[in-house]
């Protein structure tokens, strides 16, 4: 997927004037925060300290992460796999081709993988004579529906609604439009059946790669996943090298987070973990087993200030907790990763003079911190790339300009007191007695599609002083 995340500004803007989609986001609201909100108050534990546990299982990976790799590749080895290394999506499509090609591979059944979005995969593998065939349900739809990119890393479909479906599906397969949701999926199953049957190759991604055993996990609620990866004949896992657990406890310890988090489930419908090739006493499974263990970028956060990022297990409950994404929808955020967490990591994947806009998308209440289940301070990550965008000089003139001079005056604390109370004045007056100020005269841009709340009448410091002086 090329990245559009310069334009986020422009996108989020256009998504916010489409009554359409506004109506799709309104609906989606709450449905995963309520159903997380279930899961974690039924856990029959404290929530808070398996997230503990969950982070520092994530920290042991990230601060030995070559020594993990090394362990996985000597296990997957061992157990008939081969591992192969990716610097970035170039190498990614390499190696899946030259796998291809060495199978005699013309169709390659895939199940939901964000790394082969990274490396746009599909139309590699399309320009070299390999059919690509989504099974993933949601992603099924998005390649039907022209390879639109995905809004929602773990509902990526989740801007069509069942109309928009029902017309693609009668469109595609040249049968009679259903709007029941059973007679749609079986539609889907059907087509993709033949798929399942006919490939050469299955490629998918990983949720996690189990470091004592050589193992990759996938975790899915439709079952596709296990389709991928044991009908073909040719099995290629694709996925970050950051994905690694140390151990199956490990790996135990961290669905116990994923599912909740992500769709408030206990568990998913299936978890699959994949060791090795078929051996000669196994019903069914690849022959041939390889695994793609890719950078693109991941390596380059090791010891910076944002090496937190990689404890992500791409659960998505930072986006489905944001006001800014519950508002604007993943498209807007122009690759991949939308959201908070796409926030940060598109800007450090991409460039941050790439994502000029995305360290920006953020009220910074931290929200997306909060429900995080390995605790990345994903609020902070966004300051710090404010940071670096404004000693880079990326930010426009007039917005260096205002913060030069907010910090000059906050350095100054009688001239700042004189400001707020000034500035309170003015809101107040804006206000003209209403609790909301609708168009703020110095921001008319900032209240297009907002209100602004009207201040109390007095600062925070004067407030404070008159109840010293009440309780004196
Ligand atoms: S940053 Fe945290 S909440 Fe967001 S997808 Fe990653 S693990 Fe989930």
């Amino acid at each position: 997927m090329r990245s559009q995340a310069m334009f986020f500004q422009r996108r989020a803007g256009a998504a916010l004037a489409d009554p359409q989609l506004q109506k799709k986001f309104a609906g989606l609201k709450g449905k995963f925060v309520d159903s997380r909100a279930r899961a974690v108050a039924a856990y029959e534990s404290d929530f808070d300290e398996l997230r503990d546990a969950g982070r520092d299982i994530r920290d042991r990976v990230v601060a030995n992460l070559d020594v993990w790799l090394e362990l996985f590749e000597e296990k997957a080895t061992q157990r008939g796999a081969s591992v192969l290394w990716a610097k970035d999506g170039r190498e990614i499509c390499a190696h899946v081709l030259a796998i291809a090609q060495r199978h005699g591979v013309n169709k390659a059944i895939k199940s939901k993988s964000m790394l082969s979005e990274e490396a746009q995969l599909n139309a590699a593998l399309s320009a070299a004579g390999v059919q690509p065939v989504e099974t993933d349900l949601g992603e099924y739809i998005l390649q039907i529906a022209g390879n639109e990119p995905p809004s929602h890393i773990i509902a990526p479909a989740a801007h069509k609604d069942l109309a928009e479906v029902a017309d693609l599906f009668a469109a595609t397969h040249h049968t009679p439009r259903k709007t029941e949701i059973p007679a749609l999926t079986r539609e889907a199953r059907e087509v993709l059946r033949e798929h399942f049957l006919s490939a050469g190759m299955g490629i998918s991604g990983g949720n996690f790669l189990i470091a004592e055993t050589g193992s990759v996990a996938l975790v899915t609620n439709e079952g596709n996943g296990r389709m991928v990866t044991t009908l073909p004949k040719v099995h290629v896992v694709v996925t970050g090298i950051e994905k690694i657990v140390p151990t199956l406890e490990d790996f135990a310890t961290l669905m116990r987070l994923l599912p909740r988090s992500a769709t408030g489930q206990e568990i998913s419908n299936y978890v699959s973990l994949c060791t090795g090739t078929k051996g000669p006493a196994d019903a069914d499974g690849p022959e041939h087993t390889y695994f793609v263990l890719v950078d693109n970028g991941r390596a380059g956060l090791l010891g910076s200030d944002f090496q937190e990022m990689l404890r992500c297990i791409r659960c998505g409950a930072c986006m489905n907790h944001c006001p800014v994404y519950q508002s604007v929808g993943g498209h807007a955020y122009g690759w991949v990763y939308p959201g908070p967490m796409g926030a940060v990591l598109t800007s450090l994947y991409t460039g941050l003079e790439n994502a000029l806009d995305l360290p920006q998308a953020s009220t910074l209440c931290n929200q997306c911190g909060v429900v995080c289940p390995v605790r990345i301070p994903l609020a902070e990550l966004q300051r710090k790339l404010r940071e670096q965008q404004s000693e880079r000089g990326l930010r426009p003139w007039s917005e260096r300009a205002a913060l030069a001079a907010w910090a000059w005056v906050a350095r100054r604390p009688a001239l700042y007191a004189l400001a707020a109370k000034l500035g309170v004045r003015y809101l107040n007056w804006l206000a003209g007695g209403e609790d909301r100020i609708r168009v703020l005269g110095l921001a008319p841009g900032w209240s297009t599609g907002r209100d602004f709340p009207a201040p109390q009448g007095r600062t925070f410091r004067e407030l404070y002083q008159s109840r010293q002086e009440s309780k004196a």
